[in-house]
């Protein structure tokens, strides 16, 4: 029988996290207040603990991962490299294909390599309730899952619509024993304001974000928690990438190429950045994040401070943005509907250190069922983004002869997004290109303001 799974022992789960920030050949650029000045710690501290922030600003090559956040995680990691020898066969491909799969975590995606250590570090500072927001759902039953570990009240505004249309994911987060609420609702000044202006507001990310963000600044005792995008949810992740290195080293590969889906950019950074630390020393290795064309951040977006949410919320950060009012069409990877890349990424990438590329919907949902079908595990339609380019790569190798060594991250299950699956499979999903005009009509709206300052 020849091996597909490379497994490794609980212990060798990863002790530190690996900070992305020493290796950059630039510092990255600090997030701004309206006012174009830095944003303080003290202005942070109103809804981060001191410890994240820490983390956040840390340009440490190492964090060391505390010893009860690695117990929690060894609930299912280390997880498995998978190689995709049967996907190889259909496709007639020369190369290798290898994938680390997340979907293993009892919320069934990455998230909750992030939210253990925030609920952990939440905990160590004395906070025992927690505010975030979710959209497809993902990020609550992640966060959910963590506080039910450590014994904490997660608050989570769900958009109205999810709420209704995703009714086993909210029971998820409720089985969790998080308290889950349709957002819009009548607890927060946001809220109130958006149901004034129309009773039947079915709520946006952004709007959810606003809640969130709000209830933890206006309670001592409270705090917010974010799933992707930030520096320090970023570092949590790269044990996916410092796990795959140790697996695949063990059988003696190492990778051509490293794709996953981006969204704010942080399951693309837990398998990309340890490889990056290696691409700075000198070693060859193309990083590619993908995004969908109906949400072109690095593809089609510019480098600019834009804000976080849609209200205006949070401070400015250097980043690939489509505009802060971008209107998500309504596609079906929830998780790759925000219209920034985290800074990381994007400095990255504007340095042309790494690579994105952009695929169409149906594709990915064409790449889901392909892969679905050789190797069993249904992926989230998010994950089927990285599948589509990994496809794409494999099969011009095939044209050229060239065999290479792929890696991807399959980020997480699709057991919860079957009514999508269902949409692909009699015909209904369509395409959409996000229309470069409207890119140009976002950006005016953009505050001008830039690190550093311009002489006046
Ligand atoms: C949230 C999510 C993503 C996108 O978020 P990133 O921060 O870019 O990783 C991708 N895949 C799955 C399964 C998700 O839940």
């Amino acid at each position: 029988m020849q091996p597909t799974r490379v497994t490794l022992e609980q212990n060798e789960i990863p002790t530190h996290w690996y900070n992305v920030v020493a290796d950059m050949p630039n510092p990255p650029l600090p997030p701004l207040g309206p006012d174009g000045n830095p944003v303080s710690p003290e202005q942070m501290l109103a809804i981060f603990p001191g410890n994240l922030l820490e983390q956040e600003m840390s340009a440490e090559r190492w964090i060391a991962i505390p010893e009860p956040v690695r117990e929690i995680l060894s609930l299912w990691r280390p997880t498995p490299l998978i190689r995709a020898t049967r996907l190889e066969k259909v496709l007639g491909t020369p190369c290798k294909i290898f994938f680390k799969y997340e979907g293993v975590s009892p919320s069934g995606s990455h998230k909750t390599n992030t939210s253990v250590p925030q609920a952990y570090y939440n905990k160590q500072a004395g906070f025992s309730r927690l505010t975030t927001e979710t959209g497809a759902g993902q990020w609550g039953s992640a966060l959910s899952f963590a506080g039910q570990m450590f014994d904490m009240d997660i608050r989570i505004y769900m958009v109205k619509i999810s709420y209704e249309q995703k009714p086993y994911r909210r029971s998820m987060m409720q089985t969790w024993g998080a308290n889950v609420f349709p957002s819009p609702t009548d607890m927060t000044q946001a809220g109130r304001d958006a149901l004034a202006k129309d009773p039947n507001n079915q709520g946006s990310l952004g709007l959810a974000i606003s809640e969130a963000v709000e209830e933890a600044a206006s309670r001592k005792d409270t705090n917010y928690s974010l799933g992707s995008v930030l520096n320090h949810v970023l570092l949590h992740q790269t044990i996916i990438g410092q796990e795959a290195k140790t697996q695949m080293a063990k059988i003696g590969e190492y990778p051509d190429m490293v794709f996953a889906p981006c969204g704010g950019g942080s399951n693309f950074a837990g398998i990309a950045f340890p490889f990056f630390a290696d691409k700075a020393a000198g070693k060859k290795v193309r990083l590619v994040g993908v995004e969908p064309t109906s949400c072109p951040s690095m593809t089609k977006g510019v480098y600019r401070y834009d804000f976080g949410d849609v209200s205006g919320y949070t401070p400015l950060m250097k980043m690939y943005t489509l505009g802060h009012n971008f209107m998500p069409p309504g596609i079906h990877a929830g998780g790759l509907r925000y219209h920034g890349e985290s800074p990381l990424v994007s400095q990255l990438y504007h340095e042309k250190l790494i690579e994105a590329v952009a695929v169409p919907q149906v594709a990915t949902f064409a790449a889901g069922v392909m892969f679905a079908k050789a190797e069993g595990i249904i992926p989230a339609p998010e994950s089927c983004h990285g599948i589509r380019a990994v496809i794409d790569e494999a099969l011009r190798c095939k044209e050229s002869g060239e065999p290479k060594t792929l890696l991807f991250c399959l980020s997480g299950h699709g057991h919860f997004d079957m009514a999508s699956y269902d949409r692909y499979l009699s015909g209904k999903l369509e395409d959409f290109d996000y229309p470069q005009a409207l890119v140009e009509e976002a950006l005016k709206e953009l505050p001008n303001i830039d690190w550093p300052p311009k002489a006046a």
